[in-house]
């Protein structure tokens, strides 16, 4: 083989990010015209102020780049936010970066502050994503497994996966897949080892208005000595329903926020101008109703999905927040969670995700399911699965 030749190769890490199960069973589930339980796309409408301000924006010609860090209106509707609904109070013009979703933030935030060789910790199962982002900055992510079914953290586990070359932990709360809310007494022993060991801590809240049962929400950067260390990271792709609208946001303390705010500003220079406009409407102009109601409806979305699985006989791990269901999907034939969950989707219709997508060698015996449907969707996919 000639040198140059040689050289036209795929880069070190290119075979290590392959297409998520998540986005194979979406294109296996629109070739057979199912319904899609497998992506997080939630397709519910959209709030009428939100469209209609990002409408309203592009009539009125904000059409063009914004400043790196995103509208200034829609950083002190998110300031405010923050300050009423998380108790962290942020400078809008120096702690506050919208981002290109919470995905965007989570890029930029790892290009500006972890290296190639450093480790980061995550809670398995996990988000598919923050693992494969991890190894796109060349960082090696470490699996802290938390077992079924209520996915209590194992706070010496924790400890022993510390090693002199961990930067990092990922906090996913409430958490995709598992539904996981982290409690209190948890957040504050992860934030006790974040200081001993002096970790960065990105805390991904984008389910924070995803909750049941009364759970609380609580963002581990206001517990003691966090502010410094913690990378918040949210954004409105779910709470408004616009996750094709790439509208999310970080907060940070202000020496972070530059060398973020540069990173993320070579990826995607600003977060789309019209649509920073809808979302700062919806931000300022829903009431607290709004955020009840979400969260009433969702409850009664998961009760829905976890009864239909029951009765399926696919029993689900109940999730407190977030708009995901593991579930045993021990009985469905096939010898790989992939396998079960094609078999599933050729039965029933309803496409669904392998657990195995969340975890570095397990969940083969799950399926995660996504609840964050249209009610029609909801109940054919409910009626379809206790068919099975
Ligand atoms: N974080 C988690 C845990 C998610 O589940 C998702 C969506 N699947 C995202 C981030 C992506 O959010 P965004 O649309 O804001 O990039």
């Amino acid at each position: 083989m000639s040198v140059a030749a040689d050289r036209l190769q795929l880069s070190q890490i290119a075979p290590l990010i392959v297409q998520s199960e998540i986005r194979s069973m979406s294109i296996e589930c629109e070739r057979i015209g199912g319904i899609n339980m497998a992506q997080g796309i939630c397709d519910t409408d959209v709030p009428t102020s939100v469209a209609e301000a990002a409408i309203e924006a592009i009539r009125k010609g904000r059409n063009t780049y914004t400043r790196l860090d995103g509208i200034a209106s829609l950083r002190n509707a998110i300031a405010e936010k923050l300050s009423r609904h998380n108790c962290i109070d942020a400078d809008p013009d120096a702690e506050i970066l919208v981002t290109a979703g919470a995905t965007g933030a989570l890029y930029a935030s790892s290009l500006a502050l972890l290296n190639p060789g450093d480790e980061v910790i995550l809670c398995e199962p996990f988000y598919g994503y923050h693992w494969n982002t991890m190894l796109s900055m060349r960082v090696q992510p470490v699996a802290v497994t938390l077992s079924a079914p209520d996915w209590k953290l194992d706070i010496d586990a924790l400890r022993q996966a510390i090693t002199p070359r961990t930067r990092a932990l990922i906090v996913n709360t409430p958490c995709n897949p598992s539904g996981k809310v982290f409690s209190l007494t948890e957040l504050q022993a992860i934030a006790s080892l974040a200081i001993e060991h002096n970790l960065f801590v990105f805390a991904d809240e984008i389910y924070e208005y995803f909750l049941f049962d009364g759970a609380r929400h609580i963002s581990i950067a206001t517990l003691p000595g966090m502010a410094e260390r913690t990378i918040t990271i949210s954004g409105l792709s779910k709470t408004f329903s616009i996750t094709g609208w790439r509208i999310g946001y970080l907060v940070a303390n202000r020496s972070w926020i530059p060398a973020i705010g540069y990173f993320h500003d070579l990826a995607y220079v600003c977060s789309p101008t019209p649509l920073q406009y809808g979302a700062t409407a919806g931000l300022l102009e829903l009431s607290t109703t709004f955020y009840v109601d979400l969260a009433a409806e969702y409850q009664r979305k998961r009760d829905q999905i976890c009864k239909a699985l029951t009765d399926a006989g696919l029993t689900p791990c109940v999730p407190g927040g977030a708009y995901y269901v593991l579930a045993d999907a021990s009985r469905i034939p096939g010898k790989t969670a992939p396998e079960k969950a094609r078999a599933l989707l050729a039965a029933t219709g309803v496409a669904s995700v392998a657990g195995s997508a969340f975890f570095v060698s397990d969940g083969h015996d799950l399926l995660r399911f996504c609840f964050g449907k249209k009610s029609e969707d909801l109940d054919r996919a409910c009626a379809a699965l206790r068919s099975y």
